[in-house]
């Protein structure tokens, strides 16, 4: 066989990029199945993107992820969509198969294998409190809702964000969803089985800020779950001092990398591998 120097190349196009640490649990999968592929962290400006997406047709890169500000942009450049992906409105993964662009989003696939993975959680007939509103909770909801989860509630900030939400779940999908208006200290019905902080609070660098619940009203009957990519979360260490399972975002995180991964390569992930690199890259 002669010398194959080439490399197969993805990586992620966003704006700001410099912090993301995708690369780094893609790098190590790679090096771990010996796979000649390489991952690029891309800084794109907003008003780059359709270049960058031919770019990445003239450059022949097997795929891409999108990060802020592209995950809703990109649909115009793509030829085809997921149906969830589709529902969010949001892409944050790309393949290239041949001369077609197909988006998928894998936040909340991601979510979903945690939950069932590692948390052993079905979501079919639970019901649901998710504190947010945003991209992260669209991603979670309409995969829950996808997978049979029966009450969805959304606790926002801004009503508006929230009754988009709310409204598309009950629109599209089984779920039967309700808007909360987040007033001051809200307080999780007792009949609650998932409670997931899917807002920004906690992320770092304000790492000890969290969700404003009533602490009082988490049960040990309910799994408490965090999309900030940290082993945990002052949100999380008080759920467990109450005597509830939690799940934490980084689990989330590795998972929708090695879904995106294994679109990409066909191969399926090494997750664990891409667990420990992710872990000692954010510590
Ligand atoms: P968005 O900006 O789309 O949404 C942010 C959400 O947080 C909104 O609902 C916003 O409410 C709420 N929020 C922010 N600050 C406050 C506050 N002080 N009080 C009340 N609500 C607040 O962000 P994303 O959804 O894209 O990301 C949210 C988090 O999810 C980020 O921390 C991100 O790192 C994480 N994430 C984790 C992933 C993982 O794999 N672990 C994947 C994707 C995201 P409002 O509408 O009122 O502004």
């Amino acid at each position: 066989m002669g010398a194959n120097y080439k490399e197969e190349l993805v990586g992620v196009f966003g704006h700001p990029v410099a912090e993301n640490p995708t690369v780094v649990m893609q790098a190590a999968a790679f090096e771990f199945l010996h796979l000649n592929w390489r991952y690029l962290t891309i800084e794109v400006f907003p008003e780059d993107l359709e270049a960058a997406m031919n770019g990445l047709r003239a450059l022949n890169m097997r795929g891409v992820n999108l990060t802020i500000p592209h995950k809703v942009e990109v649909l115009k450049y793509l030829d085809e969509v997921s149906p969830a992906a589709a529902l969010m409105g949001a892409v944050n993964t790309v393949v290239r198969k041949g001369d077609r662009l197909i988006g998928e989003n894998t936040d909340g696939k991601g979510f979903l294998r945690a939950l069932t993975q590692d948390a052993q959680m079905d979501p079919r007939g639970k019901k649901v409190v998710v504190l947010g509103a945003g991209g992260a909770a669209r991603a979670i909801t309409v995969e829950l809702a996808l997978a049979g989860a029966e009450r969805i509630t959304i606790v926002n900030r801004s009503a508006e964000r929230g009754r988009i939400l709310t409204e598309l779940l009950n629109s599209k999908t089984s779920a039967s969803a309700t808007y909360e208006p987040w007033e001051g200290t809200y307080s999780v019905p007792a009949e609650t089985d998932i409670l997931i902080n899917a807002t920004s609070i906690g992320l770092p660098p304000n790492a000890d800020d969290k969700p404003n619940v009533a602490t009082d009203s988490i049960r040990p009957s309910m799994l408490v779950c965090d999309v900030i990519p940290a082993p945990t979360t002052p949100f999380l260490s008080e759920a467990k001092a109450r005597g509830s399972a939690v799940l934490d975002g980084l689990g989330m995180l590795v998972y929708q990398g090695a879904i995106g991964f294994s679109i990409w390569t066909g191969e399926e992930a090494p997750v664990e591998v891409m667990h420990q690199a992710l872990s000692r890259a954010l510590r």
